[in-house]
């Protein structure tokens, strides 16, 4: 299963970088034609995999062993956008076994007109017994598909029609701007962008009838989660529409209210811990450049 998310995240990544979209805040990226007129060397990625792998295996080989002999029991479905930066598993620690790729694509996008997305997420369903489950939607800041519904008219037409699931999430966070006349900055539009997709793509998620029924019955939980690249920190909510007060409106603008019942405590204190919205306290540094990019999981394997 995980491969078609990989060949699927490649070939979009590609085609981002091509673009010059997944670069820091959106920057073209420099150095192709480098890339151009030097050829391809794998053999240096192998040697780092493999003494990457190597310390992996001795670290975390036991786990691993343990999750074979009883099988894969996931908890959590997964979709994340395909940026080398975010990775839900690797940020929250998360051991093998525990969650299941959904898809993985430029701007987190569920289209369900995805044969392999949709099966995904009905052998989760079906065939996989974790429990207490729960389907997590993960956007996160800097997202480069995001970014990229501002150019939509100059986006190569395969990527224009990925993204055009994204649309709606743009459309209400302008129409909310203008209407409320909040003045806020780039960088604010854009993590209220980013935020609304989540329940855009939760819409989707829950347009899939099995999905629905499953929640309606409290067999599944359905959760939005933000990631910040530039800290690496988790947000188990919608801080942003929030803290301007657009959650309520975002959730009634995609339908979604009563499956993201229970969602609320864990917002809360997340908010809490932020402390009260003060806007000029919210603008994000500049993208970090040092942010690991490779998606070695961590050392989190060892149960407690
Ligand atoms: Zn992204």
């Amino acid at each position: 299963m995980g491969k078609v998310g990989k060949a699927i995240r490649a070939t979009i990544a590609a085609a981002f970088i091509l673009h010059g979209l997944a670069g820091p805040a959106g920057t073209q990226e420099h150095g192709h034609d480098d890339a151009v007129t030097q050829p391809a060397t794998p053999s240096v990625h192998v040697e780092k995999m493999k003494a990457g792998n190597e310390n992996f295996v001795r670290l975390h080989g036991r786990e691993y062993r343990l999750v074979h002999s009883k099988g894969q029991q996931p908890s959590l479905i997964v979709m994340q956008c395909a940026d080398s930066r975010d990775d839900l598993v690797t940020q929250a620690q998360l051991p093998p076994g525990y969650a299941f790729e959904m898809g993985v694509n430029a701007g987190n996008i569920i289209n369900t007109e995805e044969a392999s997305l949709v099966a995904n997420i009905i052998y989760h369903l079906k065939h996989l017994k974790g429990q207490n489950r729960a389907y997590v939607v993960m956007g996160h800041y800097g997202c480069g598909g995001i970014k990229g519904l501002d150019e939509w008219e100059h986006l190569e037409p395969e990527i224009a029609k990925h993204l055009r699931l994204a649309l709606p999430a743009k459309e209400f966070v302008e129409k909310q701007l203008r209407n409320r006349r909040l003045n806020v900055s780039e960088e604010t539009r854009h993590r209220m962008i980013v935020e609304a997709n989540v329940l855009a793509q939760i819409r989707n998620l829950m347009s899939i009838q099995q999905v629905r029924s499953a929640v309606e019955q409290r067999h599944l939980a359905v959760m939005p989660v933000i990631s910040d690249i530039n800290t690496g920190e988790l947000h188990f909510g919608l801080p942003t529409l929030q803290q301007h007060g657009l959650l309520e409106h975002a959730k009634a603008e995609f339908g979604i209210q009563k499956w993201l019942q229970g969602q609320h405590r864990l917002q809360d204190q997340q908010l809490a811990r932020l402390g009260p919205f003060r806007p000029q306290d919210r603008r994000m540094p500049a993208e970090s450049r040092n942010f690991p990019k490779t998606r070695v999981r961590p050392t989190a394997f060892r149960r407690k």
